[in-house]
């Protein structure tokens, strides 16, 4: 009978988190509609379940509580650690890119504030993430469990060396700039598999490149110019001649 108890306890701490939530989300639907509109429509992204996902997932929840009200504005934002959440359309350009069909293996580096492993996480099978900086790795992992993506997986770690134990994934996304390629989490695609990441040196200004591979080469294109954060870590140890 405790069992019992425990159960209907749970159960109502369920339905009280979800309305905490629902709370949550309050007078925020029409400003999400308007970014997905006039920011992601507008701007040619026509994936209709990225478009979905972008209207579904609550972005104000991402932000540090002084930014939420800046939380649809069409730029990125501070999320602590002096790293940032990606813009919006920027979002959605490179979700978009890696085609998803709703079965895939995706691994992300650069985990941040977990928003963007929540919108890839309502358009694949199973979303594998890693972030380098420990406490965002920590909240992300807290707030995806919150918001139940039970499909969402978090390590803190470098991503350079990629998630060696869930691999092979279908598809792979940097959200931090490479000085090239990183080659392990590359490897750790299937034959037709893809991988979007912002490519180059250059602090301010990187190309944001798909990769797809085909068998044991790999093709490679543009999409357009991009700014993010660097890549930390082992890829800077072993920068150089
Ligand atoms: N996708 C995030 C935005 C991330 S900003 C979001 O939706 O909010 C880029 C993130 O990459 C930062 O949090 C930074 O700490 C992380 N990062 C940088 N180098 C990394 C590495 N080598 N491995 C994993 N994460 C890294």
């Amino acid at each position: 009978m405790e069992g019992g108890l425990a159960l209907k306890a749970l159960g109502l701490l369920v339905v009280a988190l979800t309305m905490g939530l629902e709370a949550e989300d309050e007078g925020y639907e029409a400003e999400r509609e308007a970014m997905v509109r006039y920011q992601i429509e507008a701007r040619g992204i026509k994936d209709r379940r990225v478009l979905k996902a972008m209207r579904r997932v609550p972005r104000h929840l991402f932000v540090p509580p002084e930014y939420r009200d800046a939380a649809y504005e069409d730029r990125p934002l501070p999320i602590g650690e002096g790293q940032t959440i990606s813009q919006p359309y920027i979002v959605a350009l490179m979700t978009e890119s890696l085609g998803l069909t709703g079965r895939e293996r995706v691994l992300e580096i650069g985990t941040g504030s977990g928003y963007q492993a929540a919108v890839l996480a309502e358009l694949a099978r199973e979303v594998y993430t890693v972030e380098i900086v420990p406490s965002l790795a920590a909240r992300a992992r807290e707030l995806l469990e919150r918001l139940g993506y039970e499909n969402v997986h978090v390590r803190s770690g470098d991503g350079f060396f990629g998630w060696p134990e869930a691999a092979p994934f279908d598809a792979v996304i940097l959200t931090c700039a490479a000085p090239r390629v990183p080659e392990r989490p590359l490897e750790q695609l299937k034959d037709g598999g893809r991988m979007v990441l912002p490519l180059g040196e250059d602090p301010f200004f990187q190309s944001l490149v798909l990769i797809t591979k085909k068998g044991e080469g790999f093709e490679q294109r543009p999409i357009t110019g991009v700014v993010f954060v660097p890549m930390t870590g082992e890829i800077e140890r072993r920068r150089g001649p």
